[in-house]
């Protein structure tokens, strides 16, 4: 498989490691959007979310938070972080192995909330809307 991340994970490719054990790695991104900006992936190849069973997803965001809880008892500033997860292409993912990014903030850097990254603004009604995806 030619999985950039999976050759991240068994050395074929230098990262910066900032973590690793049995289940996960975690790394410096090589784009960062700040100072800090980490990505934690599962070892086992998955594309996304949807293919984690509970414990191995429930694990996995348990580490992510350990790690953002790490960065922020670092030297590196940081007061905020925005956490999440591209999924598929159209939302941004650019590599089909699973990886949570966790983006360090601080007051001022110019960042936003990770609801402004998408502006799509619709005339439906949110009552309509909720009607078409609800869990019954
Ligand atoms: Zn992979």
């Amino acid at each position: 498989m030619d999985c950039l991340i999976c050759k991240l994970i068994k050395g074929e490719i230098p990262a910066h490691k900032i973590y690793e054990d049995e289940d996960f790695f975690a790394f410096l991104d090589i784009n960062p959007s700040a100072p800090g900006h980490t990505v934690v992936v599962p070892k086992k190849h998955v594309s996304t979310i949807f293919e984690l069973d509970e414990n191995d997803l429930g694990k996995l965001f348990k580490k992510v938070a350990e790690i953002a809880m790490h960065i922020k008892d670092s030297t590196l500033p940081a007061t905020g972080f925005n956490i999440g997860v591209n999924h598929w292409k159209t939302a941004g993912q650019q590599i089909e192995h699973l990886h949570v990014h966790i983006i360090p903030r601080v007051a001022g850097d110019g960042g936003g909330a990770i609801q402004s990254i998408v502006a799509n603004k619709s005339d439906e009604s949110l009552e309509s809307i909720c009607d078409k995806i609800k869990i019954n």
